[in-house]
């Protein structure tokens, strides 16, 4: 429960009381204490993915769009080709990330309603042996759409690519299994399914992909084979850590682990998308996303013009019940978006749902 607005967002999102509680003291960022607490953080997050074995973790302050711009300036070294699978706006901002950095950056492009084509990404990679990067987009936050990972991922490893996976709304909850499934760096952040604060993301890369990127990124701050050095080094950042963000980060890992992992987190946001899906449905709301493609993180509804609702409209009668929506992301379709994820239980989509129904009585009688 929460004594502020329910967050039915992607990101930031509401979280649990213990989570806030984390952040209520002071961190000396060089004490053992906090250098400690640093190291349980890059254990944890290896251990969500089962990348122990593989991967190390590389903390970055900052939200998700600074730790995909550190791994591109990084990883995509001068002279090398990254083709990013864009199905929505954070694949198209990778795009444009490659572009800003002037790395040779070509986009395999979907509709917002298809998943990407694995068979599409194998041939593509066959016609063009120049390109050395494959940028994957877990599920597109734009829709709530599922990328198919495996596929992708056995498609580019077969032809000997490097996967850039951005996991940012599903790490933690949707499987990711690091052990099993050939990826180079994962990408996320403090502030989706983990259920933490907002200020951190996060790579858990393959170290020798971070050796070979010794020097290769155009930028100091966003370096993340330098942070990586850092922290095998003496455990510390190498500038001022958000302390409370991090306090917080490692206090939801741990309610994540006690929960019962990513397991039992995918099967409460399921719950949430359930039942959230049944009552929209029956307050007559269309899905926008064909049912067997849908992620259950966030839903994308179609505001039928026909009913004469405004999303600010809908967005204000919430919001004076306690419950803020998203807006939609859409170029083609009139949308808006509920976030199944976060510190929720179908007991607050229940609410929600009696608030929705409420609404429409007043605004749809004005
Ligand atoms: C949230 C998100 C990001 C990063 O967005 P920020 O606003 O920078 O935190 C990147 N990719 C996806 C898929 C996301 O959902």
């Amino acid at each position: 429960m929460t004594d502020g607005p329910i967050l039915l967002t992607p990101g930031p999102l509401t979280t649990a009381i213990e989570t806030r509680r984390a952040m209520l003291r002071d961190w000396g960022s060089r004490d053992p204490a906090f250098i400690a607490l640093t190291a349980e953080l890059r254990d944890r997050l290896l251990r969500v993915a089962k990348g122990e074995g593989t991967h190390a973790a590389v903390p970055l302050q900052g939200s998700g769009t600074f730790i995909v711009e550190a791994a591109i300036a990084t990883l995509v070294a001068p002279g090398d080709k990254l083709l990013v699978l864009v199905n929505g706006a954070y694949g198209e901002r990778m795009v444009t990330i490659a572009r800003r950095l002037g790395r040779a950056v070509e986009a395999l492009r979907w509709a917002e309603d298809r998943s990407v084509e694995p068979a599409r990404v194998a041939a593509a990679l066959r016609a063009d042996p120049a390109i050395t990067h494959v940028a994957l987009v877990h599920c597109e936050t734009t829709t709530g759409i599922l990328n198919p990972l495996e596929a992708v991922a056995a498609a580019v490893a077969e032809a000997g690519r490097a996967l850039l996976l951005d996991a940012m709304s599903s790490f933690g909850a949707l499987p990711l299994d690091l052990s099993a499934t050939p990826v180079t760096a994962v990408l996320a952040s403090s502030n989706k399914c983990l259920e933490g604060v907002p200020g951190l993301g996060f790579a858990l890369v393959e170290p020798a992909a971070l050796e070979r990127a010794r020097g290769a990124s155009p930028s100091l701050s966003l370096d993340l084979h330098a942070q990586w050095r850092g922290f095998e080094a003496d455990g510390q950042w190498r500038f001022t850590p958000p302390v409370q963000v991090v306090a917080a980060l490692v206090e939801a890992l741990r309610l994540l682990e006690a929960e019962g992992g990513p397991e039992a987190r995918h099967a409460r946001y399921r719950d949430n998308f359930d039942t959230l899906l049944a009552g929209m449905q029956r307050l007559g709301f269309a899905l926008f996303l064909d049912e067997r493609v849908q992620a259950p993180i966030i839903a994308t509804f179609h505001l039928p013009p026909a009913r004469g609702l405004a999303f600010r409209a809908l967005y204000d009668a919430l919001a004076a019940r306690g419950f803020l929506i998203y807006p939609g992301k859409l170029t083609q379709a009139e949308t808006f978006r509920i976030g199944c994820i976060g510190a929720l239980d179908r007991r607050d989509f229940a609410r929600l749902l009696e608030a929705v129904e409420g609404s429409l009585r007043v605004l749809e009688a004005a």
